[in-house]
């Protein structure tokens, strides 16, 4: 089965996250911070770039997210283009490493993204277009 269609079947059980009662809210981030981290270490390719840098640019890939099933994670990952590692802007040296500790929708207690559009737990060294300080 390919890696996309076994994610997409296993989100499926966990999709339903907030449901979950308060108290087990952590676990259910953690089972879906493992299934992207696998998702994401299997190689998909996703759109890195074109960083999202004017509001025009958020917006078109805000769209496209809003777009979505609920159950579509995978290619929500793929549109918001995250990576497993921060992203480093090559054109400036002074350029801030963009990952998710950096983010300013970061949950640093949670490890959770809370843009409404992605809404995933994630890891502080995580990152996508999106990112914002
Ligand atoms: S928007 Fe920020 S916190 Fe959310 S995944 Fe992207 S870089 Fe990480």
């Amino acid at each position: 089965m390919p890696a996309e269609a076994y994610f997409r079947l296993d989100v499926d059980a966990v999709g339903f996250q907030h449901s979950f009662p308060a108290y087990l809210q952590m676990d259910n981030d953690d089972l879906l911070r493992q299934k992207v981290f696998q998702f994401l270490e299997s190689g998909v390719p996703t759109e890195v770039e074109p960083r999202a840098y004017s509001s025009e640019d958020v917006q078109v890939i805000i769209a496209r997210l809003q777009s979505l099933m609920d159950n579509q994670l995978d290619e929500k990952i793929k549109i918001a283009g995250f990576t497993l590692q921060p992203y480093h802007p090559f054109d400036d040296e002074d350029d801030l490493v963009q990952s998710c500790e950096t983010c300013m929708y970061y949950l640093l207690h949670r490890r959770f993204c809370e843009l409404p559009e992605l809404s995933i737990p994630v890891e502080k060294d995580w990152s996508c277009r999106l990112w914002r300080i």
